[in-house]
């Protein structure tokens, strides 16, 4: 693969500030998500370079945290503006391993570079606090502090965005990091450790192993049984994160995680339904629907419900399927083949259980992982679609009668993560937007994600936030100061009076 800066195309493990093989030389492919052809190796590391990466981490904290917090915001700064400058690059590793369509992997290497931006700003305001004393001779202070080496586990769909995501918070509040990206997806990560690297931050701060899926499990159970590791983050699946966060309480440390939606799509009779049908584009489409976000249940009030299935139909029928770096195609391969089968299943299953196909409904001629953007009609609450996020093109409409039915249904849910909703009605926006359990709500609008605002979900969505003025505090540590004084201040100005 040739890319413009080819110092990017890094093909060795990031530890200690040195790039470096596995101890055994052992090495995995990477493939290219639509030929499905291996292009590169990377290292396939284990426990021993994770636990070397843990100690490099843990070694350059104590320096890295006494950083002025304005020095550490200068090199996250730095790391953006060389992320935007290498943006063909990054976009173009992103779309040969991830598959997805180029402008949406410009897109993320863009959202990715507002994160370091955000957290570069955000370093200078780990406030703290200054609580009125509760006896006249303390003074009483909390300070934000890093909790200390930070581990972080990211999945393959957002390559670029989900690490930084983390990695920029973590080295903002004064943590390092060490980082697990996905299989699938290594050579964005290395990318992006080379940036760094340029930016000027000091060796260990940033650390990366690569490995295979086989491995994967070896090197989270390292993570979580660290003692060095205060703080873990995961992006990924429930399973996979329900799995950390126990062997994680073993050490008892920080856990963030980012994991599974089973986002509603709620359209009520009096939206717009232009804008409604373009709203549901973005948020089902985008990255062939394999987002944490992804609309994944379209309810639609029954009178709107069959013009909205046929319109959707009509301009789903109009995305270009195809590899990811070909001008003008919107939807590229799925990553893998288990993905493909996910999708193939949800689909046979709406199909049994009496879903109308409008679109689609199988394997595009493509071949490889591709899949056909499909339109499913009469869904209903019995079908897979309905319990489990698709991660795939497949949009299901299922016809509601109320606004307390379509509540109702969009709870109907473990996941708690993104929600849509289309009304031109104020009031009904606000009361929906108040009762949906999730963590995030989109109202008239198919894109919510932005670096400054809080994302994160409830319920078996997760834990903790990313991005907004919260998404530091994954990384910190509340320290409360009680100071006793020698002298009686309150007192004697008492007196003096
Ligand atoms: P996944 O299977 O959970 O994998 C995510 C990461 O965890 C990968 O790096 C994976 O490596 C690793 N992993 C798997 N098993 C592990 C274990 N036992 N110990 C340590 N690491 C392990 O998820 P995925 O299929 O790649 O990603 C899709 C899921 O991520 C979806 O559910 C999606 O909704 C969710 N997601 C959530 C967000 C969010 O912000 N909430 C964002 C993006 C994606 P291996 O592949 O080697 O197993």
């Amino acid at each position: 693969m040739q890319l413009a800066d080819s110092d990017l195309l890094r093909t060795e493990g990031f530890v200690d500030g040195r790039w470096c093989p596995a101890d055994d030389r052992s090495e995995v492919a990477v493939v290219n998500a639509a030929s499905r052809e291996a292009f590169a190796t990377v290292p396939r590391m284990g426990p021993a370079e994770t636990t070397r990466a843990i100690a490099a981490a843990a070694a350059a904290f104590p320096v890295w945290k006494r950083l002025l917090a304005h020095e550490r915001g200068h090199v996250l700064r730095r790391w953006s503006e060389l992320v935007r400058e290498a943006a063909d690059d990054l976009a173009r590793l992103i779309t040969a391993e991830g598959g997805k369509p180029l402008a949406e992997a410009r897109g993320e290497v863009t959202y990715a570079a507002g994160f370091l931006e955000w957290f570069a700003e955000e370093a200078r305001r780990a406030y703290g606090e200054i609580i009125p004393p509760h006896q006249t001779d303390k003074r009483l202070l909390v300070l934000q502090q890093p909790v200390g080496v930070a581990a972080a586990i990211t999945p393959w769909n957002f390559p670029a965005a989900m690490i930084v995501r983390k990695a920029a918070a973590a080295l903002a509040a004064g943590c390092t990091m060490v980082v697990k990206p996905a299989p699938q997806t290594p050579l964005t990560a290395l990318a992006l450790a080379a940036l760094a690297e340029r930016a000027g931050l000091p060796a260990g701060v940033l650390n990366v192993v690569t490995t295979d899926a086989a491995t994967s499990p070896a090197i989270g159970e390292t993570f979580c049984r660290s003692r060095s590791v205060r703080a873990l983050s995961f992006t990924g699946s429930t399973a996979v994160g329900t799995l950390l966060a126990a062997q994680a309480a073993a050490t008892v440390k920080k856990v963030s995680l980012e994991l599974g939606g089973n986002a509603p799509f709620v359209v009520f009779a009096d939206a717009d339904l232009d804008a409604a049908v373009e709203g549901a584009i973005a948020a089902k489409f985008r990255n062939a629907g394999q987002t944490c976000v992804c609309a994944n249940r379209f309810y639609v009030e029954a009178p709107l419900a069959d013009a909205f299935a046929r319109q959707l139909a009509e301009r789903v029928g109009g995305l270009q399927v195809g590899s990811g770096d070909t001008d003008g195609v919107t939807v590229g391969p799925l990553i893998d083949e288990r993905g493909l089968a996910k999708v193939e299943r949800h689909v046979a299953d709406a199909e049994a259980r009496g879903g109308t196909l409008l679109l689609g409904g199988h394997r595009h001629p493509l071949g490889g992982t591709f899949f056909a953007p499909t339109v499913i009609a009469g869904a209903t609450s019995e079908m897979l679609i309905a319990q489990e996020e698709t991660f795939g093109p497949v949009a299901a409409v299922f016809p509601f009668q109320d606004e307390a039915e379509a509540v109702t249904l969009a709870n109907a849910t473990d996941a708690g993560l993104a929600s849509y909703c289309y009304t031109r009605d104020l009031s009904r926006a606000f009361r929906v937007a108040e009762a949906f359990d999730y963590g995030m709500v989109g109202i008239n609008t198919g894109m919510l994600s932005t670096p400054v605002a809080p994302f994160g979900g409830v319920k078996a969505s997760g834990l903790g936030r990313e991005g907004g003025r919260h998404g530091m505090e994954e990384y910190q540590e509340l320290k409360y100061v009680c100071l006793h004084l020698d002298d009686d201040v309150g007192a004697s100005a008492a007196r003096s009076r």
